[in-house]
């Protein structure tokens, strides 16, 4: 018997589709660059604070059709089906079809409109281990080694994704940021 969209599968990820915030869970070609970098990074002082690395393809997947659903952007039947997630998106009528969605959104602490008009992607590169959120502070201007050996002075910026210095040093080691999501850096920049 499917359980109904709700609550209940925000405890259900949190117990059987967490994502992880281990380098270890990264895929070995992406996992070995983020791990220099890193080392780069802590080696001249910076403070590294990794938040996530591998994200559950059933977590991405709760998050994408929840998102969908509960702001009106598909019918609830539209949401497909998952091999090992026996969730019912649509009880038969919209309004509550939404109302268990939302409850998920809520639950999940996901953004919505006006803070994000994106629904969750279901293809992000955080779902083959491909890309790492980190949040890197430090103070005043620092030099860190660049892969080639040369070294780079780079400067504390608020603003992470307008400090080019910084993504050049992280190009180097092949982890690219994404310029438009503070955290986030993957093999592609994407
Ligand atoms: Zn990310």
């Amino acid at each position: 018997m499917p359980t109904k969209s709700g609550s209940y599968w925000v405890a259900w990820a949190n117990a059987h589709a967490k994502n992880s915030n281990k380098i270890f869970d990264l895929t070995p070609s992406f996992r070995n660059k983020a791990k220099d970098f890193i080392t780069a990074l802590e080696g001249a002082g910076i403070k590294v604070g990794v938040s996530t690395t591998k994200r559950s393809d059933i977590r991405a997947y709760l998050f994408h059709w929840s998102w969908m659903i509960s702001q009106g952007k598909c019918k609830p039947s539209d949401a497909i089906q998952m091999n090992g997630v026996d969730i019912k998106w649509d009880h038969g009528d919209v309004k509550k079809s939404k109302a268990g969605a939302l409850a998920m959104v809520t639950g999940f602490g996901l953004a919505v409109p006006p803070r994000s008009i994106n629904p969750p992607s279901m293809t992000s590169n955080h779902i083959n281990g491909k890309a790492i959120d980190m949040t890197l502070t430090w103070a005043g201007t620092i030099k860190v080694k660049k892969k080639d050996g040369t070294e780079a002075s780079l400067t504390f910026m608020s603003n992470v994704n307008t400090n080019s210095a910084l993504h050049t040093v992280g190009e180097s080691y092949g982890v690219k940021k994404l310029k438009t999501d503070a955290p986030h850096w993957s093999f592609n920049g994407r």
